[in-house]
């Protein structure tokens, strides 16, 4: 018997909308209150006799640990982030969710309170069935729109045999995403007097070299490079700073560029490559590395995927549909950690735009995929472990 009703759930969606949780390194002016969403998340949890608390990654920013479970067996994960992207620009009531036919209207209703909601519903259902054999353990984490400081942090003090996140995804499950590097990459010349060109040597000019042969490498090369679950490798330059007055020759220029990687690529293959456009671009100029974040690759055979393959044809009695994305998640540092990982979320529209929804009939379908997965899971699990 389902312990939760359907409005149950979607009450509990419209609070989690009705609590601004809007990151606050994005959006510093903005109302920022992951720590009011997870206290509220920690106490609906608690009132559905589930084991919960806030750990904290920095001062005022809060993930949510849960667990349910005999602990004797495998233990899965459900994935979720509390924080939303800021309001600007948004034309509908952020935190006043309206419902209008299945959509529930509002800034995170997609992305992803309603994944929130399904994960906090799926293990109020587990706990009042109580049969769970194992252990599910819930991450309601921080900072996912910015740096992932909350998944960052929950890996390193939590282990899984698997991992679902439920990032907005249609209820196709993602097994595969891309990755990134950032670099920051300067150029240096020679300052002088803007009339004196027998002295004078423009930083930006050389910089001009490496633009040219970036753009060249990321058209011819990487746009050839596919992977037929997330397409082509990319690259772009996103920043570029030079120069100290326009009467001078510029001493440095520097650019950021960002390359978006393929599961199958290998990070030092890739900086090598970058180096050497540069360097035939221009010599002596530097490159440097200063933030990475993996792909997501989830093996085939995984059990995860076995699982949840067979929860969700259980669920909507059709085969599911296994994509990869584009852009990168939180589900590829859990797999980082060694923790099979694969994405199932509802359906919506409007990420990080002016008007955001969510399809309710898709959040309650995105829960019962959740709990069948779990009791597949852990079951499989525990027979094996006995
Ligand atoms: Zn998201």
């Amino acid at each position: 018997m389902r312990a939760l009703t359907n409005s149950d759930s979607l009450e509990l969606l419209r609070d989690l909308i009705r609590i601004p949780s809007v990151n606050p390194v994005l959006a510093p002016h903005e109302g920022h209150n992951e720590v009011k969403i997870a206290e509220f998340a920690v106490e609906w949890l608690r009132k559905h006799h589930i084991h919960a608390e806030i750990e904290f990654v920095e001062p005022g920013r809060p993930n949510v640990y849960a667990e349910l479970g005999d602990g004797d067996g495998p233990t899965l994960c459900f994935c979720a982030h509390l924080d939303t992207v800021g309001t600007e620009g948004m034309t509908i009531e952020p935190f006043e969710p309206t419902v209008e036919g299945n959509r529930v209207y509002g800034r995170g209703s997609c992305d992803m309170k309603a994944g929130v909601a399904s994960i906090m519903s799926a293990a109020a259902i587990l706990a009042a069935e109580g049969t769970i054999k194992g252990k599910v353990i819930l991450a309601l984490i921080c900072d996912e729109e910015y740096a992932s400081i909350g998944a960052d942090h929950y890996v390193l003090h939590h282990k899984a045999d698997a991992c679902i996140l439920t990032e907005p995804s249609d209820l196709k499950m993602v097994v595969a995403h891309r990755g990134f590097l950032w670099a920051k990459i300067t150029t240096t010349g020679r300052s002088a007097h803007g009339a004196r060109w027998d002295l004078g040597e423009s930083a930006i000019t050389k910089m001009g070299s490496i633009l040219v042969g970036l753009d060249q490498f990321d058209k011819k090369v990487l746009r050839e490079r596919k992977d037929p679950l997330v397409g082509p490798a990319s690259m772009h330059v996103s920043l570029v700073n030079g120069g100290v007055g326009v009467s001078t020759y510029a001493p440095e220029c520097q650019i950021h560029v960002e390359r978006r990687t393929l599961p199958n690529e290998d990070a030092d293959a890739v900086k090598a490559e970058i180096e050497q456009v540069v360097k035939e671009a221009v010599e002596g100029a530097e490159v440097e590395w200063y933030f990475k974040r993996d792909p997501l690759l989830c093996d085939e055979n995984a059990e995860i995927i076995q699982h949840a393959t067979k929860a969700y044809e259980t669920v909507m009695g059709h085969e599911v549909e296994k994509i990869g994305w584009e852009v990168w998640t939180d589900a590829a540092v859990f797999h980082q950690a060694g923790i099979p990982t694969i994405n199932i979320g509802a359906s919506g529209f409007g990420l990080h735009e002016p008007v955001e929804w969510v399809d309710f009939e898709s959040v309650m379908k995105n829960t019962d995929i959740l709990v069948e997965s779990a009791k597949s899971f852990l079951k499989a699990g525990s027979s094996i472990s006995n």
